[in-house]
């Protein structure tokens, strides 16, 4: 241990650790001893130079230091992030999620590794790295997972917005094995195709799997309108739900040839596809006298961080007042943000609002938030990203 690199905290700043906390804020950091690169494992200890945690560092982050540990006799090798990963594959099993689902197998400081997701497909395996700590060790994240039952093909998909932010350049391309012509994302009896290179995140929206399922429950013989479609997945549920007429709208056209080839994969009919701006489409419905029974509403994250709150909230009001009018007496509203920076509560208010601007009485009759295996840890609220809430207008 004596020539481990240390992170000295200042006084008082080791009690979010102390409640296992994973993070250390630039700001939190007296001194750093010992000269340690990015990606290099730290001793973090407190202001009496008590141990606390052993973290990996990452210089050119304002979260300088992510926990590995809080017991600091461990050491952080290859086989701590093979077991890490073999874990976090474990714990999924244990969910109820079908076997041969997609399933989402690492969700980052959930899973005691920070700056890892991994994605599961069937064979297919694609994961993405945002931090040093965890890049220094892709060999071992990459065996660990080519070792899992039954995978065939391991796909980098590290070109997130945020690598930038660690000193990190994107990385993309097969690891393990290789990437078959079609990739599937089972839900129960319904398969969407994954764009595995180039699709959003790591190629497909597992974190809707619940609201898919309830979306179906509730189609028959519904006028429905999904807004935002992109690979057309609540579309595709909606019609094996039995819905009496569908619309998807989104603006992006290649999204939408992805949603009629999910449509053919799955043998059903999703009927019109808009593509659009939902803004000004949603007003030209609502100029049209449009009215549907079902709406859902899952715009992409509109608030990267908090500065952009505020803006953000505008837009789902926005959206959410437009849709509400939409709506007939009876109908449900599914809606969502995916925003970390926006609260629930925060969403909540702005649905209110959206109703009383509206000039509709609704009840929310469900809340929605992110399936099992994207997991909140009680330690780390920031997991939390995805809320929905489904409404019903009287
Ligand atoms: N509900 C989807 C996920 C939505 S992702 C699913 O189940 O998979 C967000 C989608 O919104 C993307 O397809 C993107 O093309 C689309 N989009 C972004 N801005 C838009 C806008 N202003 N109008 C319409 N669509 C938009």
């Amino acid at each position: 241990m004596s020539d481990q690199s240390t992170i000295r905290l200042k006084a008082g700043r080791d009690r979010s650790l102390r409640r296992h906390h994973p993070w250390i804020m630039s700001g939190s950091v007296d001194r750093v001893t010992g000269d340690p690169q990015p990606g290099d494992t730290v001793l973090v200890i407190d202001d009496a130079n008590r141990p606390v945690a052993l973290a990996s560092y990452s210089p050119h982050s304002s979260i300088r230091a992510r926990v590995w540990t809080f017991d600091i006799e461990q050491s952080i090798d290859d086989d701590f992030v093979a077991n890490r990963v073999a874990a976090a594959a474990e714990r999924r099993h244990r969910l109820g999620i079908a076997n041969g689902d997609a399933v989402r197998l690492v969700f980052g400081e959930a899973d005691g590794l920070p700056g890892l997701v991994v994605d599961r497909y069937g064979p297919v395996v694609v994961f993405q790295i945002t931090t040093v700590g965890v890049d220094a060790r892709r060999d071992a994240v990459v065996s660990a997972l080519a070792s899992l039952d039954g995978v065939e093909c391991v796909y980098e998909r590290s070109d997130g917005d945020n690598r930038s932010r660690e000193g990190l350049e994107p990385r993309t391309g097969v690891r393990h094995g290789s990437l078959p012509a079609d990739v599937w994302a089972r839900e129960g009896d319904l398969r969407f195709h994954v764009d595995v290179e180039h699709g959003h995140k790591t190629g497909f929206y597992i974190d809707q799997r619940d609201s898919r399922r309830l979306v179906a429950r509730h189609s028959r013989d519904r006028a429905v309108l999904n807004v935002f479609g992109y690979t057309g997945s609540f579309s595709v549920a909606a019609a094996r739900g039995g819905a009496a007429s569908i619309t998807t709208i989104d603006s992006s056209g290649p999204a939408l040839r992805l949603a009629e080839a999910n449509a053919r994969a799955n043998n059903v009919d999703i009927g019109d596809l808009v593509e659009a701006d939902a803004f000004t489409e949603l007003r030209s419905l609502r100029d049209r006298r449009a009215s549907f029974d079902l709406i859902v509403l899952d715009p992409p994250k509109l608030a990267n961080n908090p500065n952009q709150v505020d803006r953000a909230t505008r837009a789902y009001k926005d959206l959410n007042l437009l849709a509400l009018k939409l709506l007939r007496p009876g109908g449900l509203l599914f809606t969502y943000s995916c925003s970390g920076a926006v609260s629930s509560d925060l969403f909540q208010k702005v649905v209110a609002g959206a109703a009383v601007d509206a000039n509709r009485e609704a009840h929310i009759v469900g809340r929605l938030g992110q399936p099992s295996d994207h997991p909140i840890p009680l330690h780390f609220p920031e997991a939390e990203y995805l809320k929905g809430l489904i409404v019903l207008t009287l």
